[in-house]
C-alpha cells in the first residue's frame, strides 16, 4: 500500500490562505441577482495581540457566514480596526512609543493573526478608524449632528476617571461603585464644558425593538438602561418670603403621585443650589458642616443601602401643594444631585429610605395607601415602610380612590389645579463625547471670540490629528499644548481663533464602522450610496454582550439620528444580533495577564492548526454561554480532524456491503445534514461539531462493512466535506482537492436533505404463534433481532394466545416474520 499523505496543518493552512487571497475567493461584490447577506462581527481594538476571546467571537461567526454563503447568499464578511482610543494610548504611554506608531505596528501584527484564522474576510473592505480617510467622516457626522441640533456644548458635572485622565460617558461608568469601564478606577465628578449628543431625544424610539431579532437579554439591558418611568412633576414651594416665586419653587419627580398626601418632609441633596438660600440662621453652622463632609464622600458611599441615614434640618419649610401643609425641609446625603432634581418629597410610610430617616429624626409617618391584604396600618406603630399598592386613605378629596385608578386620578388632580404635570422620566442621559486625550478624532470646532463655536467647514475636513504632540497625560487635552495646531482662524471672519482641543469618544467611531465597510476609500461621502442600497442593513451582527448598553445603544442612536437627518434608511442598523459568551481560564476565572492564565491562540494554532482551534471553540461550550477553557479538551477535536483526514485519504476499496448497510449510511448522512443545517441556522455550533464526529463513526463502520467506493459512500464523503467546510475550511479544501473535486469547496452549495432517506424505512412483520398468523406489526426496517422479538411479544393479539407463560422459543426472520413457539 502506498504511503498515505500525512496531515500537516501548517502547510495546508498557509497554502490555502494564500490561494484564497490570491483568487479573491471571499470578495463580496454587488450582485443584483443574488440575495445579499451582510455578516458583521465586532471589530477589534489593535491591542497588539489577538486573544482567544477574539477567536471565540470571530471563528464561529465566520463559520456561520460561510454556511450562509454555501446556502446561496452573497455574503459580505468584513473586518477592520477600532484603532483610536485609550487602550492604545495607555499602552503607548507605558512603552514610551508614539500611539500612532504603536497602533499601526499592532494592526500589522493583528492582520497576520486574523489571517491565521482562515476566515472569509473581504480584506478590500478593511476600515481603520484612525485613518484620516475614516475620521474625516466621523468629523462630518459630528458636524451634521450639530447642524441638526443633536450635538451641543454644556457646562456640567461630568464623570472623570483620574487614572485615564479623561471624562467618561455615563455608559462607561460601571457598577455600584461607579468605576471606569476601562481601568476600574472609581470616577469622580468634575465641572467641565463638554460636548454632548442628544441621545435622550431618541429614548422612546430606542425602546422599540419590534424591527429587530435581538436577544431578549440585550433588549432587557437596554430597556433598563434607558429606564423609562412615568409619573408627575409636582411643584412644592419654599415658605420663605425673601425668595421670588420662581426661586422658591421646588419641583420633585414622583412615580407615585397617589402618595402626595403622605409627604411629611422634603429632602434636598447637600449640593442643591437652594440650600444656602433657605437655611435659617440658627441652623447655618450645622448645615455648612454637614454639606462639607457630604461632598467628601463618593456617590456610592452615600447611596449604600446599609449605610445609616444622616441629615440635618435646614430650618426652612415647604408647602405641600395638595393640602397646603407646612413640612420641614431636611438636607441629607442619601439624595443625590445626579438623580432627578436633587430634591425629593419624603413619604416615609411607603418608602423604606424615607422611613428609616423619619424614625431616626422623629418625623411623622403618615399612611396614605391601605393595602387590601393587610390589617389597617398606623404610621406610629409601623416597623418598616409598606409598598404603596392599595386604596388611597388620608388623602383629602381623593380618599377612597381604588389602587388601580389612584395613579391617574392623582395626576389629573395635580394637573387640573396646575400644581404640576404628567411627566415621563428616563434614566438615559445625553452622550458625553468629549475626551481630554490625544489619540482620537479631533472635534471639528473652532472657537472665535466673536462667533463662538463655529463648525469647521466640510471641505476643510479632516481636521488632522498632529503627530508632534506631547501625548503624555497632564490632566488636560494634549492638543491644548500644541500652539501651532491649536491656533487657527475663524471660518466665518478669518480672525484668530482656537481649535477645540478635545477629541471624540471612540464609541463615536465604532457607531458607524459598518457603513464604512461598504466603501472604505470612498471620498464623496461616508459611504457609497449604491453599496448602501445593496448591502444594508446588517443581516447578522455578532459580538459580546458587554456592549449591550454602550456600543449597541450608541449605534442604534446614530442610525436613528441619521435616519431623521436623511443619511441612512430603515428603522434599525442591524436586523439580527447574536452574542457569544466568555471563554474563561481553566481555573474558571477571567483570563488576565496578571493571573498568568491566558490561553494564547497563536500557540494553539502552531501546535494543532487553526482548523482544530476553530473546531474546539465551536465544540467546547454553547456559543452563547461560553465557559472555562479545558486544555485537554482540545485533544478531542484534534483527533477528529486527524481521523477525518485518514478516513478520506485512505483509498476506498469496495467490498460487498449489504443493502442495509448502504441504506443506514445514507440515512445517517442525511439525518446529520438536517441537524447541522438547523444548528447553523440557530447558532448552535457545539452540536454541529459533535454531529460531525458521530457521523465519522458511522461512516467508519460502513466502510468496514464494505461501503467504500459505492455511490452511497461517494455521496457521504461529498456531503461530509461540504459540512466540514465552514468549521474547518482548510482541511475541507485540501481533502476536496485530494479527491479530485473542482476548486473550491467554499464555492459549493450546501447539500440538500433527502427527506426520504432521513425517514427510517418501515416493514411489516408477520407474527405467528405456534405456526398460526396472529398479528402483523409495523417496525423500522433496520430493527435488531431483539427489538423485533420484543415488539412481537408486546402485541396484544400474541399475549392473548400466550397467556402468562413465557414463550419457549422465538424465531426471527429479518424483515419478514417472527415465529413464537408457546
Ligand atoms: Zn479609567
Ligand atoms: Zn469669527
Amino acid at each position: 500500500m502506498a504511503d498515505l499523505p500525512s496531515y500537516i496543518s501548517a502547510e495546508i493552512e498557509s497554502k490555502w490562505q494564500k490561494r484564497w487571497e490570491a483568487d479573491g475567493l471571499y470578495h463580496a461584490d454587488i450582485d443584483a441577482a443574488r440575495t445579499k447577506h451582510y455578516a458583521l462581527t465586532m471589530l477589534p481594538y489593535p491591542s497588539g495581540d489577538l486573544h482567544i476571546g477574539h477567536w471565540y467571537a470571530m471563528t464561529p461567526s465566520d463559520a456561520r457566514a460561510r454556511f450562509m454563503r454555501m446556502r446561496g447568499f452573497n455574503v459580505m464578511f468584513p473586518i477592520g480596526f477600532d484603532s483610536f482610543g485609550l487602550p492604545a494610548e495607555n499602552a503607548a504611554i507605558k512603552n514610551q512609543v508614539h500611539p500612532k506608531k504603536w497602533t499601526y505596528a499592532n494592526i500589522e501584527r493583528m492582520r497576520l493573526q486574523l489571517r491565521s484564522m482562515g476566515a472569509m474576510w473581504d480584506w478590500r473592505r478593511e476600515a481603520i478608524s484612525s485613518d484620516p480617510e475614516y475620521y474625516r467622516w466621523s468629523q462630518w457626522f459630528f458636524t451634521q449632528l450639530r447642524q441638526h441640533g443633536l450635538a451641543y456644548r454644556k457646562m456640567s458635572p461630568v464623570d472623570w476617571c483620574p487614572n485615564c485622565n479623561t471624562t467618561l460617558a455615563r455608559e462607561q461608568v460601571w457598577g455600584e461603585d461607579r468605576h471606569c469601564e476601562r481601568c476600574g478606577t472609581p470616577v469622580i465628578k468634575k465641572d467641565l464644558e463638554q460636548w454632548f449628543f442628544r441621545t435622550t431625544q431618541y429614548a422612546e424610539e430606542l425602546l422599540d425593538f419590534s424591527h429587530m431579532d435581538w436577544p431578549e437579554r440585550v433588549q432587557l439591558l437596554q430597556t433598563n438602561w434607558i429606564g423609562k418611568s412615568e409619573g408627575a412633576e409636582v411643584h412644592f414651594m419654599v415658605d420663605n418670603e425673601s425668595l421670588s416665586v420662581l426661586e422658591s419653587r421646588l419641583t420633585v419627580f414622583t412615580t407615585r403621585p397617589d402618595t402626595l398626601w403622605g409627604a411629611t418632609f422634603m429632602v434636598l441633596a447637600p449640593e442643591h443650589p437652594l440650600v444656602e438660600k433657605i437655611v435659617s440662621s440658627q441652623q447655618k453652622a450645622v448645615v455648612d458642616a454637614y454639606v462639607q463632609q457630604a461632598t467628601r464622600q463618593t456617590d456610592i458611599q452615600r447611596e449604600a443601602a446599609d449605610k445609616e441615614k444622616t441629615g440635618v434640618f435646614s430650618g426652612a419649610y415647604a408647602i405641600n401643594p395638595v393640602n397646603d401643609e407646612r413640612i420641614p425641609i431636611w438636607i441629607a446625603d442619601y439624595v443625590l444631585m445626579t438623580y432627578g432634581t436633587g430634591a425629593i418629597m419624603a413619604v416615609p410610610a411607603h418608602d423604606q429610605r424615607d422611613f428609616e430617616f423619619a424614625r431616626k429624626y422623629g418625623l411623622e409617618v403618615r399612611v396614605v395607601v391601605q393595602p387590601s391584604d393587610k390589617p389597617p396600618l398606623y404610621g406610629a406603630t409601623m416597623v418598616e415602610s409598606v409598598p404603596a399598592n392599595g386604596t388611597m386613605v388620608n388623602s383629602g378629596p381623593l380618599t377612597g380612590t381604588p389602587g388601580d385608578r389612584a395613579f391617574d386620578v392623582s395626576i389629573d388632580y395635580v394637573e387640573e389645579r396646575q400644581l404640576g404635570k404628567r411627566t415621563i422620566n428616563y434614566r438615559l442621559r445625553d452622550w458625553l463625547i468629549s475626551r481630554q486625550r490625544y489619540w482620537g478624532a479631533p472635534i471639528p470646532i473652532v472657537y472665535c471670540p466673536e462667533h463662538g463655536a463655529v463648525d469647521v467647514p466640510d471641505e476643510q475636513l479632516p481636521v488632522l490629528l498632529p503627530d508632534d504632540v506631547e501625548w503624555l497625560p497632564t490632566g488636560q487635552s494634549p492638543l491644548k499644548l500644541h500652539p501651532s495646531w491649536k491656533n487657527t482662524t475663524c471660518p466665518v471672519c478669518g480672525k484668530p481663533a482656537e481649535r477645540e482641543t478635545d477629541t471624540m469618544d471612540t464609541f463615536m467611531c465604532s457607531s458607524w464602522y459598518h457603513l464604512r465597510y461598504l466603501s472604505p476609500h470612498y471620498a464623496s461621502g461616508p459611504f457609497d450610496p449604491e453599496q448602501y442600497a445593496y448591502w444594508m442593513p446588517v443581516d447578522t451582527y455578532t459580538g459580546g454582550i458587554e456592549h449591550a448598553t454602550m456600543h449597541l445603544i450608541y449605534t442604534r442612536f446614530f442610525h436613528k439620528a441619521f435616519h431623521d437627518i436623511g443619511v441612512v434608511q430603515g428603522p434599525e442598523p442591524m436586523s439580527q444580533l447574536r452574542n457569544q459568551g466568555i471563554v474563561l481560564a481553566e481555573d474558571s476565572e477571567k483570563m488576565s495577564k496578571s493571573r498568568g492564565n491566558v490561553v494564547s491562540p497563536d500557540d494553539l494554532v502552531s501546535r494543532y492548526g487553526a482548523d482544530t482551534v476553530r473546531a474546539y471553540l465551536m465544540f467546547f461550550a454553547r456559543w452563547d454561554m461560553g465557559g472555562p477553557w479545558n486544555s485537554s479538551g482540545i485533544e478531542g477535536p484534534a483527533r477528529w480532524v486527524r481521523r477525518a483526514w485518514n478516513l478520506f485519504t485512505e483509498p476506498a476499496t469496495r467490498g460487498r456491503p449489504s443493502a442495509e448497510v448502504l441504506r443506514t449510511l445514507r440515512r445517517k448522512v442525511h439525518q446529520t445534514l438536517k441537524n447541522i443545517t438547523r444548528d447553523f441556522e440557530q447558532f448552535e455550533f457545539n452540536t454541529v461539531v459533535s454531529s460531525l464526529m458521530e457521523l465519522w463513526n458511522e461512516m467508519s463502520k460502513a466502510r468496514d462493512l464494505g461501503a467504500g467506493g459505492t455511490a452511497e459512500w461517494d455521496e457521504a464523503v461529498d456531503i461530509y466535506l461540504r459540512m466540514m467546510a465552514p468549521v474547518t475550511p482548510h482541511i475541507a479544501e485540501e481533502l476536496w482537492a485530494y479527491l479530485g473535486k473542482p476548486y473550491s469547496v467554499h464555492n459549493q452549495s450546501w447539500p440538500q436533505v433527502d427527506e426520504a432517506a432521513v425517514t427510517e424505512e418501515q416493514v411489516i412483520l408477520v407474527v405467528q404463534v405456534n405456526g398460526k398468523v396472529r398479528d402483523r406489526i409495523t417496525v423500522p426496517a433496520e430493527i435488531t433481532e431483539d427489538a423485533a422479538k420484543e415488539a412481537a411479544l408486546a402485541s396484544p393479539a400474541v399475549q392473548k394466545f400466550l397467556g402468562d407463560k413465557p414463550p419457549r422459543k422465538v424465531i426471527v426472520v429479518p424483515g419478514k416474520l417472527v415465529n413464537i413457539v408457546g
